[in-house]
């Protein structure tokens, strides 16, 4: 074996989330993918770093959406946005998030197609950014949560739709079972959709496959979500004893999103003047403690996202901890689940054939999951990019 096409990460161990020991010190790549781990560094191979930190899987956030800030407020404005301005926001948000150690993204939904644009710059290697899935855009009903421009109403239109995002480049299907935080539509257990458009939405995707993501809090629409066989609930907020046991049977996956409900960085900032959206977050806050407690003493697969809160994946880390997670399953919550959640075989762990995006930290993060939050390096496709 010849090994002058390749490169080398030297480190002092690297963390295997899903099997949950340090072992092997030098990451061997080649065409931007692990070919091996090991404890030698090959003669001919080219040391692209160089250092006493150790390795974990390049993190993935399995919920966001490019454009948007909650610290500027209004949501909904800012996805009515005209196309260009939303494009120079997505540009910088997306660079904070990779330099904070994220190397894949699943888009949650946004106007104009944007998201599914940006995925292909991104391919194409003119966007400095995490590898992104996008969705095309996001399906709300008239007066739904989450309608800025565009509501699709029954299940005809519904189908319609979705065959448009998927020829467009969606990844997954994206739609808002419930009311949310961020506006002023809708409570936390509102079910804006029948049941026969869910369903339409879940038979739909599946058949072009794709796997369903679902804004669901609680209440009829978080019910008729898990009923209708989503592949994952977002946020989770609110969901009843029922819910968390039908979960803990099934496969879905639940992705957390905390940073944008605890952080004054968060919606607070941005909404402070909205008393509707302040009362949705002081509601959410109360639920979702008591729900999470709760779904971390199941055996519920779980995931996390940044939902917009660009760079703050480590803290989502924090707050599963702070929930009673173990650091160990708190971190496969970025990495290995959030990569199943999202449906993606190649990242989110360093076994050869990934994509060898890399997180170099101080400290071995089971012992200190704070290291995240300091990233000594990134490595996206074998190349230093941070
Ligand atoms: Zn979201």
């Amino acid at each position: 074996m010849t090994y002058h096409r390749m490169r080398a990460i030297r480190t002092s161990g690297v963390y295997h989330p899903d099997r949950e020991v340090v072992e092997g010190t030098v990451i061997l790549v080649e065409d931007g993918r692990v070919v091996d781990v090991r404890d030698d560094v090959p003669n001919d191979a080219t040391l692209v770093h160089d250092s006493d930190s150790y390795a974990l899987p390049g993190l993935v956030d399995a919920h966001s959406h490019a454009p948007i800030r909650p610290g500027e407020g209004d949501q909904l404005g800012q996805m009515r946005a005209n196309p260009v301005e939303q494009t120079v926001r997505a540009v910088e948000n997306l660079r904070r998030d990779l330099e904070a150690g994220t190397t894949t993204m699943r888009l949650m939904g946004c106007e104009h197609g944007l998201d599914v644009h940006l995925a292909t710059l991104e391919r194409d290697g003119s966007l400095v950014s995490p590898r992104l899935l996008p969705t095309g855009g996001h399906l709300t009903p008239t007066a739904g949560h989450g309608m800025a421009l565009t509501a699709t109403d029954g299940p005809e239109a519904i189908r319609r739709r979705i065959r448009e995002h998927v020829a467009a480049g969606a990844h997954h299907v994206k739609y808002f079972a419930t009311g949310g935080v961020s506006s002023a539509e809708g409570s936390l257990d509102e079910a804006p959709y029948s049941t026969a458009e869910v369903e339409a939405i879940v038979d739909e995707a599946h058949r072009h496959g794709r796997h369903v993501a679902t804004h669901a809090h609680g209440g009829t629409g978080a019910r008729q979500a898990i009923d209708a066989g989503v592949d994952t609930i977002e946020h989770g907020a609110a969901l009843s004893t029922d819910d968390l046991d039908a979960l803990e049977a099934g496969e879905s996956h639940v992705v957390g999103t905390f940073t944008i409900l605890h952080s004054a960085e968060g919606i607070e900032a941005g909404d402070a003047d909205s008393p509707a959206v302040m009362a949705n977050l002081e509601a959410a806050r109360e639920r979702e403690r008591e729900t999470w407690t709760a779904l971390l003493d199941r055996d519920v697969d779980v995931a996390l996202g940044t939902d917009s809160m660009h760079g703050h994946l480590p803290g989502e880390v924090d707050h599963l901890l702070s929930r009673g997670a173990s650091p160990e399953r708190a971190i496969r919550a970025v990495t290995t689940e959030a990569a199943r959640a999202a449906r993606v075989v190649d990242a989110g762990h360093l076994s050869p054939g990934a994509h060898a995006d890399v997180l170099l930290v101080a400290d071995p993060p089971v012992d200190r999951p704070a290291t995240l939050a300091e990233p000594r390096a990134v490595v996206k496709g074998g190349e230093v990019v941070a």
